[in-house]
């Protein structure tokens, strides 16, 4: 048995993934954590997940259930991610981060704390959005630069950043298949006498919807026709079965980074 702690455990998806460590055969709740001022804090976390009480009650500090874990999962925010981040390496116990809307600073850290446990880090744990990954380079490189790059995302009304840590990775990966640098290239929405189209323009759009669990399309407008290439998550289950598979795969892996892409073994596929 794995014994698992979720971090966030009263939120979306980390009630999803109580519930599903608590159903898994091979998981066990170790724990269950949610920031110190959640009113849910004390109550019993498979009760709030909607799977009945496992005996597991919702703690306010990481530390106190750290010891004895063998994964840590943290779908929370970026500071609280990277706090528990923190714990976790100083623990020595493996993590699952799919916290989204870190800073190029706040990535630097996860980078560094890395160094002492495998970690896996992903704004989209689904397996089609991770092989979306690879088919959106495939298919950019063998367009080449006459097709214009427009990629628009769908989320709930209650997402804190924008855009979406999957538009953004479906964005590097694009322009990591043009050679083009990203930060140069990036637009977010448009306004006003914005003129002609930058032919290396990457348009990133976030819209905000109600209870939209996930979409993400990606458009290449040719002169004539145009592709678009769509993803869409039904429920939160695809996100939180990828964490599992991510935690049973990153247990006794060498300390650093990882990404879905090499749970998955789509790393360097052709
Ligand atoms: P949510 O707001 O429903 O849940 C976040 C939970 O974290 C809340 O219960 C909140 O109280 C808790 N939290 C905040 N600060 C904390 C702290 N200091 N310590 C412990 N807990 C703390 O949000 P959500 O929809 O569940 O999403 C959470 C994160 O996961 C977001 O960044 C979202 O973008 C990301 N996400 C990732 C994937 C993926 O596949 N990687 C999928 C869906 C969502």
């Amino acid at each position: 048995m794995i014994r698992a702690v979720v971090c966030g455990a009263a939120g979306r998806m980390g009630g999803r993934i109580v519930s599903m460590v608590h159903e898994a055969d091979d998981f066990a709740l170790a724990g269950a954590v949610d920031r110190s001022t959640h009113p849910s804090l004390g109550k019993d976390a498979g009760e709030l997940a909607g799977v009945g009480k496992i005996g597991v009650s919702i703690a306010g500090d990481l530390h106190s259930v750290v010891k004895g874990s063998q994964v840590i999962f943290d779908f929370t925010t970026p500071q609280a991610a990277i706090t528990h981040l923190a714990i976790a390496a100083q623990a020595k116990v493996p993590m699952v981060l799919g916290t989204t809307g870190f800073s190029s600073a706040d990535l630097n850290g996860i980078r560094e704390l890395s160094a002492a446990i495998p970690c896996v880090l992903s704004p989209n744990m689904s397996i089609g959005v991770n092989v979306l990954f690879k088919v959106l380079a495939e298919i950019a490189s063998t367009l080449g630069s006459d097709y214009d790059i427009e990629i628009f995302e769908t989320h709930h009304r209650f997402k804190k950043d924008a855009p979406s840590g999957t538009a953004l990775r479906m964005a590097a990966v694009i322009a990591g298949a043009l050679g083009r640098e990203l930060d140069k290239y990036a637009i977010y929405g448009r306004k006003g006498m914005v003129g002609d189209r930058g032919k290396e323009e990457i348009a990133i759009h976030a819209l905000r919807a109600g209870d939209v669990v996930g979409e993400h399309t990606v458009v290449f407008g040719g002169i004539g026709e145009r592709i678009e290439v769509t993803h869409r998550a039904h429920s939160r289950d695809n996100f939180a079965r990828g964490a599992l598979r991510a935690a049973r795969w990153v247990i006794g892996r060498p300390p650093g980074l990882y990404d879905m892409q090499d749970v998955l073994g789509l790393k360097g596929r052709g």
